[in-house]
């Protein structure tokens, strides 16, 4: 049985293939051990799910015995990739319980459905067992490798930007899932990740104990090992979930808010979120999570041709940020499948940029690493898995309830 773990990785069927993604995908091979899950009728332990301790006690649950056994395994997987060579590492009537432990646990990874690359930056599809996708990308920074990950298939938030708000939501990603999508990068693609953001498909507040719950796991120091700070979770401003934030994150956490737009007017037009909290609501739950001495927030504003890319309305995002801990970043509108918007001029954006710059603003103008391959900000979104879900009636058109 060991066999099937330490020679992990299994080309995707040709079937499970998207059209128009690259092949080469690879999933984790686990067909034995279902099997004898099948027979004992007990469900296996996911790896994913767990950080070491809840591990350990979910082994210890159900053999009666290796919590410190567990713990070893659990360090062993999530810094290597691999338990292979951990039945040699153990004393030797240690192995069988090794061997009990590998059987119950579940160690299996979503087949990727998809990789398309545009220079360095990567765009991957997981394929969850349901048939649904998260859509992940590697991006190259001069800070290192960042990753954007997915929350949900889909959102409800309908940002009129956003290709994502186009599909509705379909569903909430779990936190395996989420951490499925890191692991993925790191040991199956290689990539050195530093930095993670919650930037892809989702409203990562709408999913908010799945999102926190894999935030825990990436950063089990004995597991993934993500420092805090190198984790930023991203709002379309969803107050409730600002507030939750304060409650019970970690400060060192950072966060994105989606600000988009220098007044209501604007932003309810862009934005349905903001009829339900509207820039005053968003202004005063910023302020109360910067009171905390180590928060700050990044404010992140999409720049759309004529619509809130002028100087004056620059000069109104200047003095609605007034008082708050922020770093701006400016992102010039990338284009969608059909799009409603077009994103300024380079003249434009630089006199923007410089007009935030002069205002005392710490602000970046970001790049569209990504775009031809649909996986700049605001790209993501498998039109062709929309049309699929509302052929066979599984698409949900849910929007968020605006209303006050
Ligand atoms: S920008 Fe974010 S919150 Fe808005 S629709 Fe897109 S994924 Fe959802």
């Amino acid at each position: 049985m060991l066999a099937d773990f330490i020679s992990p990785i299994a080309p995707i069927a040709q079937s499970d293939r998207v059209p128009g993604f690259e092949p080469g995908g690879y999933r984790f091979k686990s067909c034995s051990v279902r099997i004898l899950y099948f027979m004992q009728d007990v469900s296996p332990i996911s790896i994913f799910q767990h950080t070491q301790k809840s591990y350990a006690e979910a082994v210890a649950a159900r053999l009666g015995r290796g919590r410190q056994h567990a713990m070893l395994l659990y360090a062993k997987w999530f810094q290597e990739g691999t338990v292979e060579g951990l039945r040699e590492a153990v004393e030797p009537q240690a192995v069988k319980l090794v061997d009990e432990m590998l059987g119950t646990t579940d160690f299996v990874l979503p087949g990727v459905a998809g990789e398309r690359l545009e220079g360095e930056t990567k765009k991957f599809l997981l394929r969850f067992s349901d048939g649904l996708e998260s859509e992940s990308v590697l991006i190259p920074m001069e800070s290192g490798t960042t990753l954007c990950l997915s929350s949900q298939v889909g959102c409800q938030m309908g940002c009129a930007f956003c290709e994502t708000g186009r599909m509705g939501l379909v569903r909430h990603l779990k936190r395996d899932e989420i951490v499925a999508q890191v692991f993925y990068a790191r040991f199956v693609l290689g990539a050195a990740v530093r930095n993670i953001v919650f930037m892809g498909m989702g409203e990562p507040f709408d999913n908010y104990d799945e999102v926190m719950g894999a935030v825990r796991i990436l950063t089990e120091p004995s597991g993934l090992g993500f420092g805090p700070s190198r984790i930023t979770i991203s709002t379309s401003g969803r107050v409730d979930g600002i507030y939750r934030m304060i409650e019970d994150a970690d400060p060192a956490l950072n966060l994105a808010v989606s600000v988009n737009a220098p007044c209501d007017e604007v932003r309810t037009r862009i934005m349905p979120v903001n009829r339900k909290w509207n820039m005053a609501a968003l202004k005063k739950a910023m302020q109360d999570y910067c009171a905390h001495p180590r928060r700050e927030i990044f404010a992140e504003y999409v720049l759309i041709q004529g619509v809130n890319d002028s100087l004056e309305q620059a000069d109104m995002l200047a003095e609605y940020l007034q008082g708050l801990r922020v770093k701006v970043n400016l992102i010039p509108y990338n284009p969608q499948s059909k799009d409603r918007f077009a994103p300024p001029s380079h003249e434009v954006r630089e006199n923007f940029l410089k007009r935030m710059r002069d205002l005392g603003y710490q602000t970046l103008l970001r790049g569209a690493k990504g775009q031809k391959i649909m996986a700049a900000c605001g790209q993501l979104g498998n039109v062709q898995l929309r049309k699929q879900l509302r052929k066979v009636g599984q698409f949900s058109s849910e929007k968020v309830d605006c209303e006050t």
